[in-house]
């Protein structure tokens, strides 16, 4: 988008998820000299629900797209409905506040929107630039080395943040510095047998969905489904490596034995077109990095904090965003550094969610819980949505 312009910036961003175009925006709009990087050419497709929390509202307003987002015609989701594999349900409303509700869009709309407005805030952005390299030492700053359309570039920085998703260049290269402390706050390992992997595609509207979010729980895995405007809906799944590796050569035996293992799924939703493009992301069970680096912020998905069951990943995405810019520009402002760079956990809800999911019978006999203390229900919901 921006023309590249040669010398030494204040940071460099890598990746434009909603964490890094959060980040990079404060921080151009405080004058800044920001570059951001991104191997994708946007608009560009990523694996989520593309259900948007209601929380993202006051960063939408800080970041200046709020207004914009309303004018989009939002397709607002205003309930919820989870089916367990034995077929009890469980449903609730979902609070339409009338200007901050939770709504659905296709992230290639959303992120190509906040991504525009980052440019325009002065941010310089770098699209089909792939990081390959980084490096940082105390007193020199960082450097980053990049492949792709823009070959071979040599950039360097006060700041770097990784926002780079799960699979992050960035958090590698500090695990590899040790940059990571072992223990409580470092990377905890996790079983093959428990290892789950996100596959979303999108297919035609699916009216019976109207304006509720659908989730089935299954052995192996959980699906939600949402519509995303007036032709199109959004089918998202967490299952196993294995299976997501079916469905990339037959799809058809893959709905079998993941949704459509659960009967009340097949039965409300019979037609689910194959997909043109069966994403896949991998791995979805949530790893707390944490960064002992003062030059070097991990931020979002680069974390692997969150489970993506409650919908507040492009919410802790953004916020952690947020929360490095305003340390950066407070680091820069002021000669003492900052005491810690640990970021608001996830809420319990989604803590909670990724120890029962990944134990298929808990989630389950709690859905039956649920259905017999429905009070239970609105609490729950309101611990994620506010
Ligand atoms: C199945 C599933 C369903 C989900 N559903 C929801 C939901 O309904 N609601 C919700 O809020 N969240 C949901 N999430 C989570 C949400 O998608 C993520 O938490 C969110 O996108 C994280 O944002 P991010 O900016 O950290 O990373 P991303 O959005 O992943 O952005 C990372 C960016 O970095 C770029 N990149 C990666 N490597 C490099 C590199 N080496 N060089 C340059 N660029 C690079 C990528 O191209 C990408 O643009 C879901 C996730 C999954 C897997």
């Amino acid at each position: 988008m921006s023309p590249l312009v040669d010398g030494r910036y204040d940071v460099i961003v890598v990746g434009a998820g909603p964490a890094g175009i959060a980040c990079s925006t404060l921080l151009a709009r405080h004058d800044l000299r920001v570059l951001l990087l991104d191997k994708a050419r946007f608009p560009r497709e990523k694996i989520c629900g593309d259900c948007i929390n209601p929380k993202c509202w006051p960063i939408f307003e800080l970041l200046g797209v709020a207004s914009t987002l309303r004018q989009q015609g939002l397709h607002v989701v205003d309930s919820f409905r989870l089916t367990n594999s034995a077929g009890v349900v469980v449903r609730g409303k979902i609070l339409p506040e009338s200007d901050s509700p939770l709504f659905s869009i296709k992230r290639s709309i959303l992120d190509t929107l906040l991504l525009e407005n980052a440019a325009r805030s002065g941010a310089r952005v770098l699209e089909k630039t792939t990081v390959v390299d980084v490096q940082w030492s105390v007193g020199r700053g960082v450097v980053v080395r990049t492949a792709g359309e823009n070959r071979f570039l040599e950039l360097r920085a006060d700041y770097l943040v990784g926002a780079d998703g799960r699979n992050s260049l960035v958090a590698k290269r500090i695990l590899e510095k040790g940059g990571i402390p072992q223990g409580r706050h470092g990377e905890r390992r996790i079983s093959d047998k428990r290892l789950r992997v996100g596959v979303q595609w999108h297919t035609h509207h699916q009216p019976q969905a109207g304006s509720a979010v659908e989730f089935f729980l299954f052995a192996l895995g959980y699906c939600g489904i949402v519509n995303v405007d007036d032709r199109a809906a959004t089918v998202a799944m967490v299952t196993t490596p294995d299976l997501a590796r079916l469905g990339q050569h037959d799809f058809p035996r893959f709905l079998e034995k993941t949704l459509y293992s659960n009967p009340a799924a097949r039965i409300r939703f019979p037609s689910l077109t194959p997909p043109e493009v069966l994403s896949t992301a991998y791995p979805i069970h949530p790893r707390l990095h944490e960064n002992g680096e003062r030059r070097v912020f991990l931020i979002g998905d680069a974390r692997q904090t969150v489970e993506p069951f409650t919908g507040e990943g492009v919410f802790f995405a953004m916020q952690e965003g947020v929360l490095a810019a305003q340390r950066i520009l407070h680091a820069r402002n002021s000669p003492v550094p900052f005491l810690s760079q640990s970021i608001h956990p996830p809420s319990w809800a989604n803590r909670f969610s990724t120890l029962l999911l990944s134990h298929g019978r808990s989630a389950d006999l709690l859905t039956v819980l649920a259905s017999r203390l429905p009070f239970l229900v609105p609490f729950v919901a309101r611990t994620i949505l506010r």
